[in-house]
């Protein structure tokens, strides 16, 4: 079968090395080059046991100060758009604990298959993408930030994860690169078996392997629509003229919803932009975290990759505007020098921002949709989680469209 991949995202380019390795011809197109999207400078944590939704029954006590404060990692900016209505009503619909624990249960099943299948690729490609498995801390400032924390190290070890809380001195011992931080937590959550790695590195390493395979790659195309007749789609409309295939995936992030919408079809997918920098690290020991940090007060996650430290955070629902404001780097400066003071000199930032294309309850929508042509299949929405999820989600969707 002939298969084209609309989206050379992570998960657009993981669904065409599965799709390949079941024996269809697949064509890869993208309106730029591959990891252009949001997967191009994200926080590179393979955070296969953090999984927990941000639509979650926490949120409502936050929300004010969220909202509210100036320096707040959360920002909204009303529009008029209905997607963004509607999607924050789903969202605030599913922050209650039943939809949060089984969504958590779904993506835990998802991120267990994805780590499975991101191995495999490892094991076939061994990308040069700065991959490392040394685990992941995530640090609370407060006894209430750490009390929710055991509540959800409970609820996971009831489906399988292995976590423990840490003590201060404890997290140093694990990361001695928190030493001058320590004193300004409670504790902490250990998970040893977290990874990371460059996501950029592995979108271009499995597009040269992709097309050493022979897949064809549309790069600078963009997709407008589609030829649908007698309910299936003949061809993608795109600015190179139509592409004939038997069936398309849309793996389009955050154009997802745009794209659907040509079909008739409405996918809850809306942008939450977030920002990362990324610094060159001083190598002598103890200087730069080896391990994995989120920060849960500053909701920074930090994550060594090779030789430098990749700082990412923010969600703003501000609708597609990619500027990256100064403040917004200022802020992500301040957290690294707050948490790892001897980290870096900061001389080169490497400002970035990306969309993360977010559903309201933080499940990606995957395979076929009822109210859509049946040889479209979607791969999308995976929110905060889609190098995490990439792998599992690849493999969910090449299954469902069969040999
Ligand atoms: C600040 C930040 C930190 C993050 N940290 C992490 C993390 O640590 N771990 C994790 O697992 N996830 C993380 N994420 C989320 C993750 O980056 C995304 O979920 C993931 O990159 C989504 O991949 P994708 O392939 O669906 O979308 P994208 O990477 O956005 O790819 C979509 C592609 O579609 C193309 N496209 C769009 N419209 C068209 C069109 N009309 N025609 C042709 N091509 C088109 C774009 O050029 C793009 O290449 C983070 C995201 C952000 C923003």
């Amino acid at each position: 079968m002939h298969v084209c991949v609309l989206g050379a995202g992570i998960v657009g380019l993981a669904t065409a090395w599965l799709l390949v390795q079941q024996g269809h011809e697949v064509t890869v197109l993208d309106r730029a080059v591959p990891g252009a999207g949001a997967s191009g400078g994200n926080g590179a944590q393979l955070s296969y046991s953090y999984v927990q939704p941000l639509a979650d029954p926490s949120i409502w006590a936050q929300l004010p100060k969220l909202l509210l404060s100036p320096d707040s990692p959360l920002k909204l900016r009303p529009q008029l758009d209905p997607l963004q209505w509607r999607w924050g009503v789903a969202f605030l619909a599913a922050c209650n604990a039943r939809t949060s624990r089984d969504t958590t249960a779904r993506l835990l099943a998802l991120a267990a298959e994805s780590r499975t299948g991101f191995e495999r690729m490892r094991a076939e490609l061994a990308p040069d993408c700065d991959f490392s498995a040394t685990g992941k801390l995530v640090l609370y400032a407060n006894e209430a930030g750490l009390a929710g924390a055991r509540a959800q190290v409970e609820l996971q070890r009831t489906m399988g994860s292995v976590q423990r809380l840490v003590s201060p001195d404890e997290c140093v011992a694990i990361e001695p690169a928190l030493a001058r931080y320590a004193g300004q937590i409670v504790g902490a959550v250990h998970t040893p078996s977290e990874c990371a790695a460059d996501c950029l590195k592995v979108c271009e390493a499995l597009a040269r392997a992709l097309q050493a395979r022979g897949t064809r790659f549309l790069l600078d195309t963009e997709v407008r629509g589609f030829d649908v007749r007698q309910g299936r789609i003949a061809a993608a409309k795109t600015s190179e003229g139509d592409l004939p295939a038997d069936a398309f995936v849309m793996a389009l992030g955050t154009a997802s919803h745009r794209l659907a919408r040509t079909l008739g079809t409405w996918l809850p997918v809306y942008p939450l932009k977030g920002y990362s920098i990324t610094v060159d690290v001083d190598p002598a020991p103890g200087a730069a975290p080896q391990v994995s940090v989120t920060d849960s007060a500053r909701k920074v996650v930090f994550a060594r990759i090779g030789g430098r430290l990749r700082v990412a955070g923010m969600a703003e629902l501000v609708g597609h505007d990619a500027s990256i404001p100064a403040a917004r780097i200022d802020s992500l400066v301040a957290a690294t020098r707050a948490v790892f003071p001897g980290a870096s000199a900061m001389t080169d930032l490497q400002p970035w921002t990306g969309m993360r294309p977010a559903t309201p309850t933080g499940l990606p929508i995957l395979g076929r949709l009822p109210n859509a042509p049946q040889n479209m299949l979607f791969n999308t929405g995976h929110g905060a989680l889609g190098f995490t999820l990439a792998f599992g989600s690849a493999q969910r969707v090449a299954a469902a469209l069969g040999k």
